[in-house]
């Protein structure tokens, strides 16, 4: 097989350096007729913490819909995809080495009726915990819970389940060697949730200073969905009519947002970034959410490593680009930390080592 030669500084630290790519795998003693491949800015694979693969407006979609979003994601560079939920069976994107490296979640686990119709598996409180074993058993290492969502006959945003039933699901998770994660806008969530132990929030709109303080101290991530958080104002407009108490939840949770982020990452919680690609949003948007996250004051580097080396280490993969490690990486014409537009446009994205884009 035909080794490549890319050159250039490598992210994170900089180093001007030839790489060499060689049955999928980095090294960096010079093969014999190397081939060239490209030169810039290297950066370890980006990762999406957060989007949907499979997942369509009314649930499920079907497989060339459930390529195409993968595909789009990975010519955005994102080569590592952490799926938040989907009604789709897609363990088969794992077989397919044009494809991003996937891990999945299972499917949403919500109350019934408390969630987008055709998403989650949804339960009672007493049928949680089974819930919870089922979607450990069908997923890799990952449970999304369902945090909490309107609730129409309070006619404001709600918990899905009391506080008990989160905490026995955590534990139920752990048990079952799976992390969890939960999608939660409001505040009234969240407490119970941390104090049980829980791995990662998603949104985490309703942060509070306590709160984000207990997450620093436990590790507990932040994902925090920046550019998805422009939906609060529709969200609320649609709402407004019919249940106006959960519509001004949702604009005050929205007029905050920098402040509950920012105040996040000054307390020291490890933030990833995640695209939220699904029914609402494309695919192949992760260097858009790394914008809004910029643009939200957070630093560049800090950005970029939530987007790539930072968010590989947390999800047990090579967060550099180290001697054999998985030839997963993007390069870019100038340095994205001068400028993190160019992540929109790769100069090349190589996956498994094979160049694309
Ligand atoms: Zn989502």
């Amino acid at each position: 097989m035909t080794a490549l030669r890319f050159s250039g500084p490598v992210l994170p630290d900089g180093e001007v350096r030839d790489l060499y790519v060689l049955d999928g795998r980095i090294t960096y003693e010079r093969p014999s007729g190397a081939e060239t491949g490209a030169s810039g800015w290297i950066v370890p694979g980006l990762v999406d913490a957060h989007c949907h693969i499979g997942l369509g407006p009314d649930g499920a979609v079907d497989q060339d819909t459930a390529e195409a979003q993968a595909l789009a994601d990975r010519d955005a560079g994102a080569l590592l995809l952490r799926d938040a939920g989907s009604a789709a069976d897609t363990r088969w994107v794992q077989s397919r080495e044009d494809l991003p490296r996937l891990i999945r979640a299972g499917r949403h686990i919500g109350r019934t009726k408390r969630y987008m119709r055709n998403y989650a598996d949804e339960v009672e409180p007493e049928g949680l915990a089974e819930a919870v074993e089922r979607q450990a058993r069908s997923g890799d290492g990952w449970v999304k819970l369902v945090g909490d969502w309107i609730d129409r006959a309070e006619g404001d945003l709600k918990p899905s389940f009391p506080e008990e039933s989160f905490a026995e699901a955590i534990k139920v998770a752990h048990d079952n060697d799976a992390r969890v994660t939960a999608h939660c806008f409001g505040h009234e969530v969240l407490p119970g949730l941390i104090e049980a132990g829980i791995d990662c929030i998603e949104h985490g709109t309703g942060l509070t200073p306590d709160l984000v303080e207990a997450m620093a101290e436990q590790g507990t991530a932040l994902v925090p969905t920046v550019a998805q958080l422009e939906i609060f104002p529709d969200l609320a407009a649609a709402a407004a009519p019919k249940f106006p108490t959960y519509a001004a939840t949702m604009e005050d949770l929205y007029a905050r947002r920098r402040e509950t982020i920012m105040s996040a990452y000054e307390a020291g919680v490890a933030l990833y970034a995640g695209s939220d690609g699904a029914g609402d949003q494309l695919h192949g948007v992760l260097p858009v959410e790394v914008l809004a996250m910029h643009r939200l004051g957070l630093p560049a580097d800090v950005v970029l490593g939530a987007a790539s080396w930072r968010a590989r280490e947390w999800l047990g993969h090579n967060p550099g680009l180290a001697e054999g490690d998985p030839a997963d990486f993007v390069v870019y014409d100038t340095n994205p930390l001068d400028d993190l537009t160019v992540l929109a446009r790769p100069a090349a994205v190589v996956l498994r080592g094979k160049i694309y884009a």
